[in-house]
């Protein structure tokens, strides 16, 4: 028997296991994993490592951002998912963002004709909800039968935050529908009085981000958001985390038998406070929230993904143009909030990873399996196995490279990351059975599927 496509003789690693093996693609999903397997195509991955397609479960790709800006992040659907093909990514969970007093559905419809026709991989949606209305809430359901299963809520940013009650609602909605509550938490009343305060004495540099952010006003969110999901008996996942004391608090919920996970960003687990002093161009583009923090805490997140505290690592992608981040240069209360990291989120964690003894199992956990759970998407993705999307890394975890901007994809080419040597070269990638990224050619067509139900 002849398959449509095999990947051949690669070290095939999942969150379960790594074996050398054959991967044998029929049309657009993996029909088998064994030895001798023959196909139409084949593709040699002898001396390769064979990973399920990361999945990069947090990223904002032409989103509408937080005030004073009223731009949208800078890669579109085309631009951010030709870069995460080139850097083993075969899936995004971007966010439909409806308008205060939008109507949800309408929001979510407009989000999916933008990704229309322009993704190179395949793309599923959370559904940020920031109209404090209840009655915004009768159309949850409506969402939910649309397809998307998670809804992200923001205790921080004027115009997105909401009070405690509304979040408490709209919990409820969520759960009531056996959905997913993803959670911005930080408080931010103490850290808008605090960078107040930091403006009137002139320390607005991005060092002093944060001072204005301490790890507390973090955990104390934290803490409150797995209360009132805990009340509203709603399954909870809260992003990007960055501190022991918030992961204390995770810990604790999943001790007690809380179903609630957590996400660490690529950024988080690897940059560190101190890259904040030079006040340069590149420090603003870390002035990111939750700030990078210092390098005690960034070992507290590895600690807790290695006790399993951590469930997932994204990119949190959320890149701007150089000419917004010089204009808003040495005001970190006013710096665009985002770090792009799509493209390199893969080599950036494995980097460190293996530094610390994790193996490709474990980010196969962080960055394939446990994304596609939380966001709904494991009957179709995150596992090599049959029946699976046939969605495949192919890469060599061993070898170094430097960080050229100029070989980034995504629209601008500011990265945190410039003249860093990172391991892990992504040699081929794989969307649905073909191939969007092949040793340096870009055969990728803009055949991405939306993922919802
Ligand atoms: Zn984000």
């Amino acid at each position: 028997m002849s398959y449509d496509l095999v990947v051949k003789g690669g070290l095939v690693v999942t969150a379960e296991q790594a074996i050398v093996a054959d991967v044998a693609v029929n049309g657009e999903r993996i029909a088998a994993v064994g030895s001798g397997l023959r196909g139409q195509v084949e593709l040699d991955a002898r001396g390769l490592y064979v990973i399920p397609g990361a999945i990069d479960g947090h990223v904002h790709l032409n989103d509408p951002t937080f005030p004073p800006y009223a731009v949208f992040t800078a890669d579109s659907f085309a631009t951010g998912t030709r870069a995460a093909a080139f850097g083993g990514v075969t899936t995004v969970v971007d966010f439909a963002q409806p308008a205060v007093g939008q109507p949800l559905v309408e929001g979510l419809e407009q989000r999916l004709a933008d990704a229309a026709g322009e993704a190179v991989i395949d793309y599923g949606l959370h559904l940020n909800l920031r109209d404090p209305d209840p009655a915004r809430l009768d159309e949850v359901r409506a969402v939910f039968e649309r397809g998307v299963p998670s809804f992200k809520l923001y205790m921080a940013y004027e115009g997105y935050r909401l009070p405690d009650a509304a979040i408490f609602r709209a919990m409820e909605a969520v759960a009531a529908n056996g959905g997913l509550a993803v959670l911005h938490a930080e408080n931010d009343d103490v850290i808008v009085e605090l960078s107040k305060r930091l403006a009137a004495e002139g320390k607005t540099g991005p060092q002093w981000l944060a001072t204005a952010c301490p790890p507390e006003a973090e955990a104390e969110a934290v803490h409150r958001a797995i209360a009132l999901a805990g009340i509203a008996r709603a399954r909870l996942l809260v992003f990007h985390l960055s501190c022991g004391e918030a992961a204390r608090e995770i810990a604790a919920a999943k001790q007690r038998g809380q179903d609630v996970s957590a996400e660490v960003t690529s950024h988080g687990l690897v940059l560190e406070q101190s890259a904040l002093v030079s006040g340069d161009l590149r420090a603003q583009s870390l002035a990111v929230r939750p700030p990078l923090r210092e390098s005690a805490q960034r070992e507290a997140l590895w600690a807790a993904l290695r006790e399993g505290v951590l469930d997932m690592v994204a990119s949190d992608h959320s890149p701007c143009s150089p000419a917004l981040k010089k204009q808003e240069q040495g005001r970190f209360d006013e710096a665009w909030g985002g770090v792009s990291g799509l493209q390199l989120a893969l080599p950036v964690a494995w980097t460190e990873g293996s530094k610390r003894g994790f193996t490709l199992q474990h980010l196969a956990r962080w960055m394939c399996e446990a994304p596609a759970r939380l966001a709904g998407l494991s009957r179709r993705k995150g596992a090599l196995a049959p029946g699976q999307d046939a969605d495949l890394c192919v890469w060599r975890p061993e070898e170094k490279f430097q960080v050229d901007p100029a070989k980034l994809h995504h629209k601008h080419k500011l990265t945190p990351y410039a003249g860093r040597e990172l391991q892990g070269v992504v040699v081929a990638t794989v969307v649905r059975g073909e191939l969007v990224y092949d040793r340096g050619d870009f055969p990728g067509a803009p055949r991405g599927q939306e993922l919802l139900k």
